[in-house]
């Protein structure tokens, strides 16, 4: 954008511009204007002269269209002040050219033509004012030449009109001038304008271009720092995984240097020092829960001598193939250890008796007793173990395992190959405890179990009126042993399902073959035997092989059944009671929720339990606790037995509060069948 010298912006060009723009306007003005006055005089007396001024006029102004035509686009600020000067001359041209009519008109002496070319003049002028008024020295060159010619024939003119209309024109003239010049003023302030507007365009386009500009460099700046940041991060992550590795190393060396700490390199068990650690851990883990640990405690019979006749290569094999043997014998629980040289430890938690030590430590014997192969030899070895157990023998690890190793020398000192306890009396115990176990194995293959058969007798009729099937045992070794020994026994060793099937079979039988003579028989049912899925079935499968009428079959429940897994409890009630058995809830009154079940399942027959009984007749309390249940059974429609009545003053209390179905020695002994059973009912009916 150019400056003139005042400061103010250059529109010169722009006025030019204007200019030769406005050519169709001022053409078609003249050639209009032209044609009108031709047409006007084309009869008179001047038609050749105006012929010729018209053919003029149409030349000038097509040649002014043409040169403003071709100019138009070629406006620019270097040749804008000399096209102005063409335009000025053209002006100049045009305005003389104009300046001829009213010669004519004179010459012609028309007043009808005089006023067209005054009114011509006029129309000339104001819209000369509005095409020209972009430079004003055009409008001087076009409204001067004319005007002058004009006063010059007014003047001539010889009637009076002219003067006053010479001295409009120059009014006119005047007020077009001013009129022009204002105007003019208002275009040049306007493209000036124009001019700063584009230019603060321009000045915005190219901010903006810079601005892109910039954003541009910052998205490479910053796609540039995000390729730092990603090299930093894979840096760091390197450094990270290197640190890792290093902590990895670290804590590996530290790992097999507790290894070596607490594990023994020959055989890869636990040392002595961490044998004393996991005693004590479970010391406190089994006392919580009330179990017992086991610390037995194992050295090899004259291993010095192996070691000096075979050498010690051969010795550090025989220990690792002992630690092998010893490994695979126990449960993942239990820990062996290497005391020190020929000595291992092994440690049982959770003992719940003592005789599964006895057990463990019999198998580790009949194992370390076999032969071992060694670098082409053949090996036996004997072994002594002691046995110690917590709480018994010591409650804290050091104790526990001295006493282990104590037993361990006197099994050696009285010839070795063998195993001790601690506490003498303890190994008495289990070795009897463990016979038993072992004799019931084959007590039923054996015949040694039988049932008899205890009378429940109405008390008011003096009849019997059923029976319960009590097991006996009867051991060549023991004797008649009480079910309260054997039957837990049967139940910890699972032997309960055989037996108790036997037991089924057995008074099913006993009822086929008439032994109760047509009166109902209850069998006890242990809680272990009543986890049995199939239970129900198998009393199904007995009944209907023995074709018994199942009414005559009774089973007696305790609590600690219902206890156990009462919907199981209640399905097989329910089965039983489908089938047509009854039952019956034994032992009432010595749980915490004999009422509770009552209410629950549909028991036939409840049996009051003995400590009720006992000295009944002496005890107000134990009379009013039976009067209630006696009368609670009763609304209730249910069947009560009272259970060991010894003695006529036992009876007499029972019977004066209600109670008449007598389960007790006052009447019988459980009987064998056959003769004495026999006899029983012979007598009583
Ligand atoms: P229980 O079911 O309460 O059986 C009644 C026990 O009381 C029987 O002892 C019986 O001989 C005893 N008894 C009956 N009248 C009197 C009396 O007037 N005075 C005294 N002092 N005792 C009397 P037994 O036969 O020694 O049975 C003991 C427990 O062993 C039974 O208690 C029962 O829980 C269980 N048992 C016995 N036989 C079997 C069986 O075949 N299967 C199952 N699962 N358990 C049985
Ligand atoms: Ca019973
Ligand atoms: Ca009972």
């Amino acid at each position: 954008m150019a400056y003139k010298e005042d400061g103010k912006v250059d529109v010169l060009t722009e006025q030019v511009k204007h200019l030769f723009n406005s050519y169709y306007s001022a053409g078609f003005a003249n050639i209009g204007l032209a044609a009108i006055f031709f047409f006007l005089v084309i009869d008179s007396a001047i038609v050749g002269y105006a012929t010729f001024w018209f053919v003029g006029m149409v030349v000038i102004t097509i040649a002014l269209v043409a040169v403003s035509f071709f100019l138009q686009n070629k406006i620019n600020n270097d040749n804008a002040r000399g096209l102005l000067k063409i335009y000025f001359g053209l002006g100049l041209v045009l305005s003389i050219a104009w300046g001829f009519i009213y010669i004519l008109q004179y010459q012609l002496g028309d007043p009808d033509v005089r006023i067209f070319t005054f009114i011509a003049y006029l129309g000339l002028i104001s819209t000369s004012t509005s095409i020209v008024m972009a430079w004003f020295p055009a409008l001087v060159a076009f409204i001067f030449p004319q005007l002058t010619i004009l006063l010059v024939v007014l003047i001539l003119e010889e009637d009076g009109a002219s003067d006053y209309i010479a001295m409009a024109a120059i009014v006119y003239s005047l007020l077009m001038l001013i009129l022009g010049k204002k105007i003019n003023h208002n275009l040049v302030v306007s493209l000036e304008l124009q001019a700063i507007n584009m230019r603060l365009v321009d000045n915005l386009n190219g901010e903006i271009g810079e601005h892109s500009q910039i954003q541009k460099e910052l998205e490479r700046q910053q796609s540039d720092l995000e390729k730092i940041v990603d090299e930093r991060t894979q840096e760091l992550v390197q450094i990270n995984t290197s640190l890792h590795r290093e902590i990895d190393d670290r804590q590996e060396a530290e790992k097999s240097l507790r290894y070596v700490e607490q594990y023994d390199q020959l055989t890869n068990l636990p040392n002595r020092a961490l044998l004393l650690d996991r005693i004590g851990h479970t010391i406190s883990t089994s006392a919580r829960e009330r179990w017992m640990v086991a610390v037995l405690f194992l050295g090899i019979d004259q291993f010095k001598k192996i070691n000096n006749s075979f050498g010690h290569g051969l010795g550090d094999k025989l220990l690792q193939q002992v630690a092998n043997r010893l490994k695979l014998l126990l449960r993942e629980d239990d820990t062996v250890a290497r005391n020190s040289g020929d000595e291992f430890v092994v440690v049982l938690e959770h003992v719940e008796q003592a005789h599964v030590a006895e057990t463990v430590t019999r198998k580790m014997i009949a194992s370390l007793n076999e032969m071992f192969v060694i670098m082409g030899h053949d090996l036996h070895i004997d072994v002594s173990i002691g046995i110690a157990i917590a709480p018994f023998d010591g409650e804290d690890p050091q104790k526990l395992l001295e006493s282990a190793g104590t037993a361990m020398h006197r099994a050696k000192q009285v010839g070795g190959s063998r195993y001790e306890f601690y506490a003498e009396e303890m190994s008495h115990e289990i070795r009897e405890r463990l016979n038993m176990e072992n004799r019931l194995r084959f007590a039923v293959a054996r015949g040694e179990f039988f049932m008899a058969y205890q009378p429940q007798v109405d008390s008011v009729t003096g009849k019997t009126v059923g029976f319960e099937a009590l097991i006996r045992w009867e051991s060549p070794e023991f004797g008649l042993i009480e079910p309260n020994k054997f039957i837990p026994l049967l139940e910890e060793s699972n032997m309960i399902h055989s037996v108790g099937e036997w037991i089924i079979k057995n008074v099913v039988r006993f009822i086929h073959t008439g032994g109760s003579q047509g009166h109902r028989v209850s069998i006890n049912l242990s809680a272990r035997q009543c986890s049995q899925p199939h239970l129900g079935d198998f009393i199904q499968s007995v009944v209907d092989e023995y074709e018994i009428d199942p009414s005559m079959l009774e089973f007696e429940l305790t609590e600690s059944i219902l206890l156990d897994d009462f919907k199981r409890a209640r399905a097989l009630v329910n089965r039983l009671q489908e089938m047509g058995c009854t039952i019956a809830l034994d032992d009432f009154g010595i749980g915490y929720t004999s009422m509770g079940y009552l209410t629950q399942l549909n028991i036939d027959v409840i049996k009051i339990d003995r400590s009720f009984v006992t000295e009944i007749h002496r005890h107000d309390n134990l009379r009013k606790i039976v009067y209630a249940i006696i009368g609670m059974s009763q609304s209730l429609e249910i069947e009560n037995v009272i259970e060991g009545v010894e003695n006529s003053d036992e009876l007499a209390a029972i019977e004066a509060l209600g109670g008449h179905i007598i389960q007790g020695f006052i009447y019988s002994k459980p009987l064998r069948p056959g003769k004495e059973l026999n006899d029983w009912l012979a007598a009583s009916g």
